[in-house]
């Protein structure tokens, strides 16, 4: 199989190049790259000049070929707009392209595996069980697609789709790279956000490798038992270890924890959740993002009432913990669980 051009960083593909061509130069892969991702010219034509060989071996040798696009959803109430693609294998992921507060400027939810090993109980990604990684030209053609069609400038990157991305560690922080990367989706850093429900290995290693895009670790209860029935990961690596790799993190980037919650009515908004998490996460600074979930739902779970949330946000807050509502995607039309729900893509997998 050939490798695709939208995974790869100036240096892959220079090596990779230097097979057909031995005196091709990284200035040439920049330029290359520069054509076929930040310009998005399949063709690798235009732009500052590349040796006709080198060009050659580039087309020759590398897949350039995007996503199948086989649905669009709109979302009158919050202008979002979801994408569904099939990959090579028939694997159904979906992106989703989120308006931000600034006009004409969007950020994409990606996914970063087919479905999900996770078993988070209220997700229904979870409940499709875990398909297959993505490789890393996979996560970065879904922002192509989505960027191509923007009516405006794709500003940032989250991944928050279908997948617990720290499962896939390498191939997501490749993506992140490429989509960071001037010649890529030139994306800032800090406007890529991978989020993970808690693999505490894997945020070690992200701490140790000074990466500097954001992390959120979507703690949704800081109750060990009721967290270990929500997320069973928690089941691995219990709260006290989550908190320990967060504090970590703190001492290594000097930044804010971010942590998301899920609010579930009648679940995890009552005072004691406040009370764990502040003891838990205690001397190291934290922001929480409160996450809304659909009211439709057949697994048991509900939306937090106003009142529910609004007790929860005034006990954060009378802790001076930062709060912070995430848009929530979808909640018109379709599932939202912080994470994204797949409640369409469980209908047309059933479907195939
Ligand atoms: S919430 Fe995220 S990690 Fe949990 S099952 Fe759903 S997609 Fe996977």
């Amino acid at each position: 199989m050939r490798p695709h051009l939208y995974g790869l960083l100036p240096e892959d593909l220079l090596t990779a190049l230097r097979s057909r061509v031995p005196d091709a130069r990284l200035g040439e892969a920049r330029r290359l790259l520069a054509r076929a991702v930040a310009e998005d010219r399949a063709d690798l034509s235009g732009g500052r000049p590349v040796r006709t060989a080198v060009r050659a071996a580039a087309l020759e040798g590398f897949d350039r070929h995007d996503l199948e696009v086989i649905e669009r959803i709109e979302d009158p109430t919050d202008g979002s707009l979801r994408y569904l693609f099939r990959c090579d294998d028939g694997a159904l992921v979906e992106a989703v392209r989120i308006p931000l507060l600034q006009p004409g400027h969007f950020t994409v939810c990606l996914s970063s595996q087919a479905g999900c090993a996770m078993a988070c109980d209220f997700c229904a990604t979870g409940r499709l069980g875990f398909g297959r990684n993505l490789r890393a030209w996979e996560i970065v053609a879904q922002l192509m697609v989505v960027r191509r069609e923007a009516p405006g400038r794709v500003t940032g990157a989250v991944f928050m789709g279908q997948g617990e991305p720290f499962h896939n560690y390498d191939a997501v922080i490749q993506a992140a790279r490429v989509l960071a990367h001037p010649c890529g989706g030139r994306v800032a850093q800090k406007a890529i956000t991978i989020s993970t429900v808690g693999l505490v290995p894997q945020i070690r290693r992200f701490t140790a490798e000074g990466h500097r895009f954001r992390l959120i670790v979507s703690m949704t209860s800081a109750i060990q038992e009721r967290r270990r029935g929500l997320l069973p990961v928690a089941g691995r690596w219990d709260l006290a270890e989550l908190a320990d790799a967060l504090r970590a993190h703190h001492e290594a980037t000097g930044a804010r924890v971010t942590v998301a919650w899920v609010l579930l009515g009648g679940v995890n908004t009552d005072p004691a959740e406040v009370e764990a998490l502040a003891a838990l996460l205690d001397g190291v600074p934290f922001k929480i993002n409160l996450i809304d979930v659909n009211d439709a739902r057949a697994d048991g779970y509900r939306r937090a009432s106003d009142a529910e949330r609004d007790a929860f946000i005034d006990a954060l807050q009378a802790l001076r913990v930062p709060v912070v509502r995430r848009f929530s995607v979808g909640r018109g039309r379709h599932s939202a669980c912080g994470m994204l729900a797949s409640r369409r893509l469980a209908e047309l997998q059933d479907a195939l």
